[in-house]
């Protein structure tokens, strides 16, 4: 069935949306976006994501066309056009229709785009059984933070670990662990968290926000430093986490198993209590 799509202020058939092909977008990858995970008909997040997109478009001086709160209506508006219940909501904003030059445009109005997509986010096979992770080189520019919709060393990355058989690619820099191609990663030792600390070498996952808030009212330890691939090897549980996946188990990084091989404890308490807080909120 056709869904219906978000496009520069009008609600249509995704078989008529269409965009120019002098969109910087297109040509420059000049534009940024979010992914808003839906759980029972709510947004999850919101606000934070909202947050990271003004701090994107602030970084690349870039005007939001629209406010937050018509950005709220339109995402509304397309769970409701769609029956959306469960899934996601992509948005991105380019800095819109130009002649190809380098430089910005003076007088070019930004793009907006959202759509839906469908997607069971508490209940996938995986969560139950966890998944792989392969590791790779992280070949991708100096400005993480930002997300950015030039997003071609990660599909490079995700379709490297893909066809050694993983479900994720867990970048590395130096030896360290910088982050899930789409995801934030995590290992965890006794009762003890870690993840990398934000600055420009990862994005700050919203999910990630919710998680270290969760998981310091759940009395768990959590440690931001970054970590080497020998010591993931060594964890007795990892993760990912992002709007997508919400918090999912890793149990095999480049074919050795973490820990039991199985989900472990410490990883499903999180997966449990974010979703409990995100049907609550
Ligand atoms: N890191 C990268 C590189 C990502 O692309 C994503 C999500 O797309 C994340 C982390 C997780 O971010 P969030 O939790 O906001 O979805």
């Amino acid at each position: 069935m056709s869904r219906t799509v978000y496009v520069n202020g009008e609600f249509v058939a995704e078989e008529n949306a269409k965009v120019s092909i002098f969109d910087r977008g297109y040509l420059f990858a000049d534009g940024v976006y979010e992914v808003t995970a839906i759980i029972d008909g709510k947004m999850i997040d919101f606000d934070y994501h909202m947050e990271r997109l003004s701090r994107s478009l602030r970084q690349i001086a870039l005007d939001i066309p629209v406010t937050i709160d018509e950005l709220r209506t339109i995402h509304h508006e397309l769970m409701a056009r769609n029956n959306l219940s469960n899934g996601m909501i992509y948005m991105h904003i380019t800095r819109g229709v130009a002649d190809r030059n380098f430089t910005y445009p003076e007088n070019a109005r930004s793009t907006l785009i959202a759509f839906t997509q469908q997607a069971n986010l508490v209940n996938p096979p995986h969560a139950e059984t966890g998944v792989k992770v392969a590791t790779i080189p992280d070949i991708r520019w100096a400005r993480r933070d930002i997300k950015s919709i030039a997003l071609l060393p990660q599909a490079m990355g995700k379709q490297a670990a893909y066809e050694k058989g993983a479900y994720e690619g867990w970048m590395v820099e130096d030896g360290l662990v910088t982050e899930g191609t789409s995801s934030t990663a995590y290992i965890v030792k006794g009762a003890v968290i870690t993840t990398r600390p934000l600055s420009n070498s990862i994005l700050a996952g919203v999910t990630r926000r919710t998680l270290l808030t969760l998981a310091q009212e759940t009395n768990i330890t959590i440690e931001q430093r970054p970590f080497t691939v020998k010591e993931a090897l060594a964890a007795d549980e990892a993760f990912i986490t992002s709007a997508s996946t919400l918090v999912l188990p890793v149990v095999e990084i480049d074919s050795h198993k973490i820990g039991t091989g199985r989900p472990g404890p410490v990883t499903r308490k999180m997966r449990e209590t974010y979703i409990k807080t995100a049907r609550e909120g």
